[in-house]
């Protein structure tokens, strides 16, 4: 269905949106484009489905406050009730998108590390393109195409952005997952605040890494994708 202007799902009001595009960027990996219909604030979150009969699955925004459209990069489960419709959509198909919220927001003048897995690098690409830049972004992953937006990253950050690469192509900075990194790193700065994101399994144990090498909680700052 989706002939309404706008649904109500639980808390969240969702407004009818109309695609703007979508690519495959990887296997099974898509980045999708669609209507600007509200302000948004860097690292922002979005509730989106495909329609009333599906309720939304939340989404970090992967584009920068002043960009002219708006975009998610999005995992496509198989077996998930939404992925697999969202990546049939086409330029001009509908989407139902709420207002921009969350928390997992950069603070001005704070040093930070921005660690990602997967798809987890939405939202410091939301940051980057919004002006902030962080001591070291890491990001993880199995499949060198994974590395998304690796161009971007690179040209502005350069020596700061490390991929961790834990695949078998030899590509990379670093050989190993993010966690393997932190762990061989004999001091890290505590006056930083450690932004995280991705699925639940790095999160945890990042989170507790860091904390075991005197990171106060209180500068961890996470962002789960479950
Ligand atoms: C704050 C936040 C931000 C997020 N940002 C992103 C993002 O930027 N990009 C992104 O890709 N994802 C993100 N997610 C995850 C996203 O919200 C969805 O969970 C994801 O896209 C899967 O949606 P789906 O409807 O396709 O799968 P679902 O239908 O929700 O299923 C998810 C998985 O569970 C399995 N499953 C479903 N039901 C069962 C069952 N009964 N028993 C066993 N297994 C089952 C499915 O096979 C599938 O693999 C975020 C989540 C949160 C909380």
């Amino acid at each position: 269905m989706q002939n309404e202007l706008s649904i109500k799902s639980g808390s969240h009001f969702l407004f009818r949106n109309k695609v703007e595009g979508q690519i495959e960027v990887a296997e099974g990996k898509f980045l999708l484009t669609f209507e600007k219909q509200f302000e948004l604030k860097a690292g922002h979150v979005v509730a989106l489905t495909s329609g009333a009969d599906i309720a939304p699955r939340i989404y970090s925004l992967c584009c920068g406050e002043n960009e002219q459209y708006m975009q998610i990069l999005y995992d496509l489960k198989p077996e998930g009730q939404l992925t697999p419709l969202l990546s049939t959509l086409k330029t001009g198909s509908y989407i139902y998108v709420s207002k921009p919220y969350g928390s997992f927001m950069p603070e001005k003048e704070m040093p930070m590390w921005w660690i990602a897995t997967g798809t987890g690098i939405a939202p410091f690409r939301s940051m980057l393109q919004t002006g902030y830049k962080p001591q070291i972004l890491l990001h993880g992953a199995r499949v060198k195409d994974n590395f998304y937006f690796e161009r971007e990253f690179k040209t502005a950050l350069k020596a700061a952005y490390i991929q961790c690469y834990s695949g078998n192509e030899g590509v990379g900075d670093f050989f190993g997952r993010v966690s393997k990194y932190l762990e061989q790193k004999e001091q890290l700065p505590h006056d930083n605040k450690y932004y995280l994101c991705g699925r639940a399994l790095m999160v945890v144990e990042v989170r507790d890494l860091l904390i075991s090498k005197g990171i106060p909680y209180e500068n961890i700052i996470s962002e789960i994708f479950f």
